[in-house]
């Protein structure tokens, strides 16, 4: 099997062999050519030592940050490429760091340190595709299975756990039985794991296509990491429009949200609040009333947990809190909307509207998805017309008032908000002169 690599990587190996050393790429690169898809980076394994890496590479830009670990990045047009020394990684006392590595003179011990089959390949064009654990076959397959003992590999490195399922939802594939049920078996070995490490595996996992199944059958997983979860597990909604449990409805709306981070988040969390808010009525229909807002103090509970980032925190709250009010279907709503959400929001929340409908009874499936199609054409029209929605938009400002007579202070916060809801409203168009005259009319300046 032939294996096309760029000529930047290339060069590098050639020069580390001139220089009497081995030399592959390695890894995760190799692993995405076998499958046909270009690898977004394309890392080198060498028994040449850190210091006669930079001793080959001294008229290259280089950085040193991983060193300790064997690792020499190599700027290439602006490029870095990773090269690292063979190496096993020793004992993992706190099954999150190497106490130390050590470096090894064999290709082979080098592949035997790393995770998964999938991810233990190297090739050279001299020698081909190194496989000695049977990656080729995994990946035809579909699976992700440890290299070695699956429990032991877990217990070096508990980040482990979520790698396999991060790798199995980006591929669809499947957890092989015995790495599955280390899996099951060992969930405390993610407490030791620091959340954004988690946190960043979590969000690589929500992207992936096999979100759904995986989200299902690793529950435990989730629930380990955040508690928060478990609630919605097989918590029961009948309900004329639901056809599954909450968790269930969530694993599904979740792979029906466009693959942004934030979204999938809002997707996983947006009922958490359900069992909390349930109700039962007497024709034996139950409620939820209020779950949204309890959501939201779930989420940040759980955002928190997680080391999240304001910004990503932020947009996950907004789609939470507004998940469940209906979406706009004349121009003003819409125009609320965007002033509610920003224009990105507000898509956001009708995809995650359209999302949550497709994870319902398909009872009332076509009309919901109508009135998504109606409020994504509502938005797109006031975007393209470039409409007012924001206070900026507004075509005069504070002192276009205050030289109308409006005193100084809040007075003047007040009369734009107001006129900024006539033009949201088409009640006023958004033109100084209309917007003076306005003003005039309703003696604001006198107010
Ligand atoms: P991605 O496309 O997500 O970058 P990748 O396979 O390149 O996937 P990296 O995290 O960049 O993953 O790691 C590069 C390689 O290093 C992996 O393919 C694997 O061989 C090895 N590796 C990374 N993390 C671990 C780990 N925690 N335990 C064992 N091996 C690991
Ligand atoms: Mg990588």
């Amino acid at each position: 099997m032939e294996i096309q690599i760029p000529a930047e990587p290339m060069a590098l190996m050639q020069r580390l062999n001139r220089g009497g050393y081995e030399a592959y790429v390695v890894g995760g690169c190799v692993r995405d050519a076998l499958m046909g898809t270009r690898p977004h980076d394309w890392d080198i394994c060498t028994n040449a030592l850190p210091e006669q890496v930079l001793d080959l590479f001294h008229d290259h830009r280089v950085a040193k940050t991983g060193l300790q670990h064997g690792t020499v990045m190599v700027v290439r047009q602006g490029v870095g490429y990773e090269i690292t020394t063979f190496r096993t990684d020793g004992v993992y006392s706190d099954h999150r760091h190497p106490d130390q590595v050590s470096f090894v003179p064999s290709l082979d011990q080098d592949l035997a340190r790393r995770d998964f089959t999938v991810n233990a390949m190297a090739y050279h064009p001299d020698t081909g595709v190194v496989d000695l654990f049977g990656g080729r076959e995994d990946l035809k397959q579909g699976v992700i299975r440890c290299v070695g003992q699956a429990e032991e590999r877990f217990e070096e490195d508990g980040l482990r756990l979520m790698r396999a399922l991060r790798f199995a939802s980006r591929f669809g594939f499947r957890l092989e039985e015995d790495t599955a049920s280390a899996i099951h078996r060992r969930l405390e070995l993610l407490d030791s794991i620091a959340a954004e490490r988690i946190f960043s595996e979590l969000k690589g996992f929500l992207c992936g296509k096999g979100v759904e199944a995986l989200l299902v059958d690793y529950r435990d997983v989730f629930a380990r990491i955040l508690p928060q979860l478990a609630p919605m597990f097989d918590f029961p909604q009948q309900n004329p429009h639901h056809c599954f449990d909450v968790w269930r409805h969530t694993a599904r709306a979740v792979r029906e949200t466009p693959a942004q981070p934030a979204l999938r988040i809002a997707a996983l969390f947006h009922d958490s609040g359900k069992p909390e808010c349930w109700s039962r009525d007497g024709q034996g229909i139950d409620h939820f009333y209020g779950h949204a807002q309890r959501s939201v103090e779930l989420s940040r509970d759980m955002l928190n947990r997680l080391r999240c980032d304001n910004e990503t925190k932020e947009q996950v709250l907004l789609q939470v809190k507004w998940h469940d009010l209906p979406l706009p279907q004349t121009r003003r709503e819409a125009a609320r909307l965007l002033n509610r959400m920003g224009e990105q929001g507000a898509q956001w929340s009708v995809a995650l509207h359209r999302a949550d409908a497709l994870a319902q009874s398909p009872a009332f499936l076509a009309e919901k998805l109508e009135r998504v199609e109606l409020a994504k054409a509502l938005l797109e029209e006031l975007l393209r017309e470039k409409a007012c929605f924001t206070l900026k938009d507004l075509a005069i400002g504070g002192s276009d008032l205050i030289a109308l007579g409006v005193p100084k202070g809040p007075q003047v916060g007040k009369t734009l908000k107001h006129l900024l809801e006539l033009v949201m409203d088409g009640a006023c168009p958004n033109q100084r002169e209309a917007l003076l005259e306005r003003c005039r009319q309703e003696g604001i300046n006198k107010a």
